[in-house]
C-alpha cells in the first residue's frame, strides 16, 4: 500500500471512530514525527494524546451544562474571615469531594445572605470539575418540575433524573412552605439517593422547624433522619454579606464626608 493510501485509510478510520481532534491533527502530528524522527509509540502516543484532551474537554463542557449551575462562584472566592462561623477546614475537606464517596449530605442552614448558596455552588463546580455528574435545582423548581412530571405521568422517570446525579444541591429548601406533593417529592427524592449519593441542601430553617414547611410532621421527621444520617451540618449565624458590605460601604461614605462637614 502507498504512503498516499495508508494516510487515506489513516484518515477514514479516524472518522469512523469519531476522533475528530486526532483527525484534524494528523497530518501535523505527520510532519512533526518525521522531523524530529519519532519512533512509532511516540507518535501514536502524541495523537492520541490530542483525542484525549478533545474528549476531556467536551466531557467537562458537557457536565457543566447539565449541572445549571446558576453562578460561576469557587470555593476560593469565598471570603472566609467574614463569616467566621464557618469551619473553613471543614469547607476545604469537602472541598476535596472525599464526602461523595461514602454519600455524606452537607446541610447549610443559617439566615439570607450568609453564602450558603455560594459555597453550595462552590462545592457544586469542585464536583464538576473532578468529572461528576452534579445538578443544581432550587427546592421549588424540584416540587414544580415534580408536580409537571405527575400531571404528564412522567413521576418515575422525573425520580429517575434527581437519582443520577453523583452530587445533587436542593437549594433553598423552606423559603417557601412545600405543598404535600411536593413535600412528597422531595422525600421521594432524598429518600431514593439515601446511602446511596450526596444531597448538599441549604436552609433557612434550623433542623427544629422543619415542621413547618411540610404539612406532615412526620415526613419531616423521616426526611431529616435520612439527611442527617451521614450528614455534614453547618449552622452559619452572623449577618447578611450583602447588608455588611452596604453597611461598610455606607460606613466609609460617612467617615469621607464627615472631614468635609467639620470643616
Ligand atoms: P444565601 O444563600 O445564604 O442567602 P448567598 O450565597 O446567595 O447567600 O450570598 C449572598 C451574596 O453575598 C452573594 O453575592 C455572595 O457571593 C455574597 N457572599 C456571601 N457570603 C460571602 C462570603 N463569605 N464571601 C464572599 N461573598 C459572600
Ligand atoms: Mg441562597
Amino acid at each position: 500500500m502507498s504512503e498516499d493510501s495508508t494516510y487515506q485509510t489513516l484518515r477514514g478510520h479516524l472518522a469512523y471512530l469519531r476522533m475528530a481532534a486526532a483527525a484534524e491533527a494528523l497530518p501535523g502530528e505527520l510532519d512533526h514525527a518525521r522531523t524530529h524522527k519519532l519512533g512509532h509509540s511516540a507518535f501514536l502516543a502524541r495523537l492520541l494524546e490530542v483525542e484525549v484532551t478533545a474528549t476531556e474537554i467536551r466531557r467537562q463542557a458537557g457536565l457543566e451544562r447539565f449541572a445549571c449551575l446558576p453562578a460561576p462562584w469557587r470555593i476560593d472566592d469565598f471570603d472566609f474571615d467574614a463569616q467566621p462561623s464557618i469551619d473553613k477546614a471543614l469547607v476545604h475537606e469537602l472541598a476535596t469531594l472525599r464526602f461523595l464517596e461514602d454519600a455524606t449530605n452537607v446541610l447549610l442552614i443559617g439566615p439570607p445572605g450568609v453564602g450558603k448558596t455560594m459555597l453550595a455552588i462552590g462545592l457544586g463546580r469542585a464536583s464538576i470539575e473532578a468529572g461528576y455528574r452534579t445538578y443544581y435545582t432550587t427546592a421549588a423548581d424540584l416540587a414544580a418540575r415534580c408536580h409537571r412530571a405527575a400531571l404528564e405521568g412522567r413521576w418515575a422517570t422525573t425520580m429517575r433524573f434527581f437519582a443520577g446525579p453523583r452530587l445533587l444541591i436542593i437549594d433553598e429548601v423552606g423559603y417557601l412552605p412545600l405543598a404535600s406533593e411536593a413535600a412528597a417529592a422531595l422525600f421521594q427524592v432524598i429518600t431514593q439517593r439515601y446511602l446511596k449519593s450526596s444531597v448538599v441542601m441549604t436552609t433557612n430553617l434550623g433542623v427544629g422547624s422543619w415542621g413547618k414547611i411540610f404539612d406532615d410532621p412526620m415526613v419531616a421527621a423521616a426526611m431529616l433522619d435520612r439527611l442527617l444520617h451521614r450528614s455534614v451540618v453547618f449552622n452559619i449565624d452572623g449577618d447578611s454579606y450583602r447588608m455588611r458590605a452596604h453597611r461598610a460601604r455606607s460606613e466609609n461614605i460617612r467617615k469621607g464626608v464627615r472631614p468635609k462637614a467639620e470643616k
